[in-house]
Parts: C-alpha cells; sequence; structure tokens
C-alpha cells in the first residue's frame, strides 16, 4: 500500500484531536498540520472546556449526534484516568446549574444519563448562591483546558512523527493537489475557505481568574458561569451571534463581573489574570462530511470537519473519530482508482 499523505487544516482543539486520532488510526501515514494560529491565538484557548453540550449543538440525526457526545464523553474520561490526564489539562468536577425561571435550563438530555451523576438540587441546595433560584441540578462532568490541552497534544504529536508548520491556506482544492486527503478544521475560517455562509460566529468574553478557593463550578440561568480550570477560573459569559468583534468590551466585562460576583461573592476577591474574546463558529449542523473535487481532471479529496460552535471541545474526540473514517473511506476510493 503507497504512503498515505495527509494535511489537517487547523491548530484548535478540532484540528489536534482529528491529528491525534488520525496517527492512532494510519501509523505509517505522512500526517501535516497547517494553520496559522496557534495556543493562545485559537478560540479553543478562550474556551473553559466544559463538557456541556448545548441544544444548539447538532450532527445531521439525533443518532449521529448521540454517539459523538458519548464517544467523546468516554475519550475524555479515559485520558483523564491516565497518568497523561492533568498534564493534558483534563479533570473531572462537579457542581450546580441554577435558573430562577425554566426548568428546561438545568436539564442536559444529552448527558443526564451519561455522566456520573445529573440530579435535581436539594431546596437546601438552591439557597447555596443569593438570588431566587428555583430550579437546579448537580452533576459531575469533565472540563479539558485547551492551554495545557494543545501545547501536550503538540508535543504528542510530534513524537509521533506528525509536521506542523505554520501557514495560511488560501484554496484547499490547491493544497489538495498535494496531498492524498485534506481534512478541514478551520473552524470560522472555514466560512472563507469553503464560502460557507452557515457558518456564524458567536461572540464570547470572559475573565480568568485566580481564585483558588473555587472548586465547584455554578452556572446561574446559563448565560453566567463560573468553572474552575487547573490554575484559573474562567468567569463568562455572553453569546452574541454573527459579531465579529475580537476587542474587549467594557461593559461585557463589567456585566461578567457583577453577575458572577453576585452567584459567588467571594470571587469580588480574586485577582484577574486576563480577559479573553472568542468567535465561536457556530454553524446549524457540524459539518462532518466527504467532498470530492476535479481539478484539472485530478481528484482532490476533502473530509469536512468544522461547526462546532460553543461545544468543540467537548465534541472534539467524537467528531474526530468521525473524520477518520471518513478519511479511510476516502483513502480505500483513492486506492481502487
Ligand atoms: C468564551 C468561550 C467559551 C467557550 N467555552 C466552551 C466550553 O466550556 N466547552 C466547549 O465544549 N466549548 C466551549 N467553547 C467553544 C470552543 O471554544 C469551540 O467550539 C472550539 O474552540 C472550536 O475549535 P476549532 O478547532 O474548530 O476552532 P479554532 O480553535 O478557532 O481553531 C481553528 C484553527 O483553524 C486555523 N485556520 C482557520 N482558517 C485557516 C486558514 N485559511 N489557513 C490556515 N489555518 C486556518 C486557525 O488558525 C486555527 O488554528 C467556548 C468558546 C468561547 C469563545
Amino acid at each position: 500500500m503507497p504512503e498515505l499523505k495527509i494535511a489537517v487544516i487547523g491548530a484548535g482543539v478540532i484540528g489536534f484531536t482529528t491529528a491525534l486520532e488520525l496517527k492512532n488510526a494510519f501509523r505509517n501515514a505522512n500526517i501535516e498540520i497547517l494553520a496559522d494560529k496557534f495556543n493562545t491565538e485559537t478560540t479553543s484557548s478562550a474556551a473553559a472546556g466544559v463538557f456541556r453540550p448545548g441544544t444548539s449543538f447538532c450532527g445531521p440525526t439525533e443518532e449521529i449526534t448521540r454517539k459523538w457526545i458519548e464517544d467523546s464523553y468516554y475519550y475524555w474520561e479515559h485520558l483523564c484516568n491516565t497518568s497523561e490526564g492533568a498534564k493534558a489539562g483534563v479533570k473531572q468536577l462537579s457542581g450546580y446549574i441554577f435558573s430562577s425561571q425554566y426548568p428546561h435550563i438545568v436539564k442536559n438530555r444529552y448527558i443526564e444519563k451519561l455522566v456520573p451523576v445529573y440530579r435535581a438540587a436539594t431546596s437546601e441546595e438552591l439557597q447555596l448562591c443569593p438570588g431566587n433560584w428555583k430550579y437546579g441540578s448537580f452533576f459531575i462532568t469533565l472540563l479539558t483546558e485547551c492551554d495545557l490541552y494543545l501545547p501536550w497534544a503538540i508535543e504528542k504529536f510530534i513524537n509521533a512523527g506528525g509536521k506542523i508548520t505554520g501557514a495560511k491556506v488560501e484554496s484547499l482544492e490547491t493544497l489538495g493537489l498535494n496531498y492524498d486527503v485534506v481534512v478541514n478544521c478551520t473552524g470560522l475560517g472555514a466560512r472563507y475557505l469553503c464560502n460557507d455562509h452557515k457558518v456564524v460566529p458567536i461572540r464570547g468574553q470572559v475573565y480568568k481568574v485566580r481564585a483558588p478557593w473555587i472548586k465547584t463550578f455554578f452556572y446561574g440561568d446559563y448565560d453566567t458561569y463560573i468553572l474552575p480550570g487547573f490554575t484559573n477560573v474562567t468567569l463568562g459569559g455572553c453569546r452574541q451571534y454573527e459579531s465579529y468583534n475580537l476587542d474587549m468590551d467594557e461593559y461585557d466585562a463589567r456585566s461578567i463581573w457583577h453577575r458572577c460576583t453576585s452567584l459567588v461573592p467571594s470571587l469580588a476577591g480574586a485577582e484577574i489574570v486576563a480577559q479573553r474574546v472568542g468567535l465561536r463558529p457556530h454553524r446549524s449542523e457540524v459539518r462532518l462530511e466527504n467532498e470530492v473535487k476535479n481539478i484539472n481532471g485530478r481528484v482532490v479529496r476533502i473530509v469536512h470537519n468544522y461547526g462546532h460552535g460553543g461545544y468543540g471541545v467537548t465534541t472534539a474526540p467524537g467528531t474526530s473519530l468521525h473524520a477518520c473514517k471518513l478519511v479511510r473511506e476516502a483513502w480505500s476510493s483513492n486506492s481502487k482508482l
């Protein structure tokens, strides 16, 4: 069998998770990651990284969406339980989601039966935080901190023989002429690279603060969240549809600070480490499919894996495993030519 040559475009959580899975699946393949942004420059780095898929996350069918989520959970759980878990930035954590108005906000049909504990909060627990909380749930889940995960993934990929190149890709088709398969993990970049207007940004802004006494996560009515990672606690948030603004907004910052310190007053004494803004690459349906193009009589094979919106850290492994299957299909049809 000739040596398989794959290009993965994108160095966020989707690109790296896909590239590592491809290295597992095709041990002798030449795999190269190409990207114009790495580590803290990516959207992935702004994420708190909590495993909690929301209702706007969508695959082609309910069954496939659930499979991606389940595969992802088991992947992160397995990594968490290995000796590399902490280095890779994966940990288990528990906490509460409260709502003052709607019972559905504290439910999560995707993970209620998947995570070790997902139960209604008791009346005492509803009093844990100031506010008029009528509904609540307690659950245990996982968190992947991308500021640890991405450097860990870079090292693992290079040690496995992978190659990383800093470059902006202007055309998938032109690039594809030099590879057997191109895997497109460009997140919001796919809007331009594929002229895909279904990909839209949902702007988010967060604080990263030092507050080592916060061990439990809290969500207040979904829009306000306090998520303790390894080094910092992420305070958020906002979701602004079709905003491309990558600058820090002072009013968002004040609103986030006010809401988070109202929910957990001890945060008023936290040291602010950083503020981050990111554009979540939302698509009505994640694009995970094969595309075959004919360029001047030559076949170019592309596997798309983008559009994970606000849930890319959660669902990176499940979608990456699916992308590997698509690469295998693309490669076997290639070999039959
Ligand atoms: C404030 C905030 C909080 C979040 N919290 C969570 C959370 O708790 N849990 C969760 O699951 N998700 C969360 N998310 C969502 C998560 O961050 C995204 O779903 C995820 O980062 C998407 O990953 P990605 O790899 O597709 O995109 P990115 O991280 O944006 O990576 C895209 C990569 O593609 C490269 N690229 C793009 N175009 C080109 C090109 N033409 N040529 C070369 N390279 C290119 C970029 O350089 C980059 O390396 C949050 C997001 C934000 C903004």
